[in-house]
């Protein structure tokens, strides 16, 4: 089968491997289409010293299934799935076991199921858990924001706002049910959340984007007691500038990234059944489709994030 493997930073080549024979818990399925996460554009754009090249990456999975092992229960032959791998996606076919597949209900596009970024966005609004009447904010409102703000519509609270420096994703973020928008690069984003809470802060502010003026500024808007939720990756030097602020101000600090497989895969079905249910909604959210051959485009749009870009998704033809 052919996959795209990463030899070095801006060097996918297409080759043919082979992926061996399933056992008899797991499913073969063909990929249909495999999300590019924000998570691997550093290891293309440059090579990460503790990282081993070629590397088989990919891990937003969905397609159908091919291929059933003699003891799988509860997928057939022709089902349509999401799939959370720990890489190896970026091909025509992956191997996974069912507690890491999950349906895809009809009239869903398989480049919407993306059953990982979903699990992710599914657990940091869990792990935050805000009460009803919170003033949330969002730094960041990207692909994730953009999953997050409408998982917390669906929590009733009180306000949400949405905070970025693209105009186009804070009106994409409106019309997903943010109250209120901010583009900092524009606006006074700390007299407008002074205003907006009496003077104290949100209640829980989200760090989505991963760089350090995201960071940087959701401890700024965040009041006292509050909860400063880091959801962003951040695989770069980036510091907390004043600890002693922090500190002060008893920030209660949860760290929205998630490692423990069987929360990931929590994440994956509460998530994946919002999905389903109709209660997240992907279709304005993948811009851009690409196919395998096209794979190292669908990296560099997610690098550059042009025009309307919100999500780069590899397509197998
Ligand atoms: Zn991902």
């Amino acid at each position: 089968m052919k996959a795209a493997i990463l030899y070095a930073p801006h060097d996918f080549r297409i080759e043919n491997v082979s992926n061996g024979e399933i056992d008899e818990e797991e499913c073969l399925i063909r990929v249909h289409a495999c999300g590019v996460c924000h998570s691997e554009i550093h290891q293309w754009d440059q090579k990460i010293i503790d990282l081993n090249y070629p590397r088989h990456i990919g891990h937003e999975v969905s397609g159908e299934i091919i291929k059933t092992g003699k003891k799988v229960k509860g997928f057939n032959k022709g089902d349509r799935v999401a799939v959370w791998t720990d890489g190896k996606g970026y091909a025509e076919e992956v191997k996974a076991r069912t507690e890491r597949i999950f349906p895809i209900a009809e009239g869903i596009a398989y480049e919407q199921a993306m059953a990982e970024p979903i699990a992710c966005s599914t657990n940091a609004v869990l792990r935050a858990n805000p009460s009803l009447a919170d003033t949330v904010a969002l730094v960041g409102t990207g692909f994730m924001g953009l999953i997050i703000l409408q998982e917390l519509r669906l929590l009733g609270l009180k306000k949400i706002i949405a905070i970025d420096i693209r105009d186009e994703m804070l009106k994409l973020a409106r019309a997903l049910g943010a109250d209120i928008t901010i583009n900092p690069q524009k606006e006074d984003t700390l007299a407008i959340i002074k205003d907006l809470t009496n003077n104290k802060g949100v209640d829980v502010a989200f760090e989505v984007g991963g760089v350090q003026p995201t960071l940087d500024l959701t401890a700024e808007i965040c009041r006292m007691e509050g909860k400063l939720v880091i959801f962003g990756y951040h695989p770069g030097p980036r510091q907390i500038k004043d600890l002693g602020y922090w500190n002060w101000m008893a920030f209660n600090i949860i760290n929205a990234h998630f490692r423990d497989i069987a929360v990931i895969l929590n994440g994956a079905r509460v998530g994946m059944e919002l999905l389903n249910a109709g209660k997240i909604k992907m279709e304005r959210l993948i811009t851009n489709i690409y196919p395998l051959e096209k794979i190292e485009e669908a990296f560099k749009a997610a690098k550059d994030k042009p025009e309307g870009f919100v999500k780069s998704v590899v397509v197998m033809e």
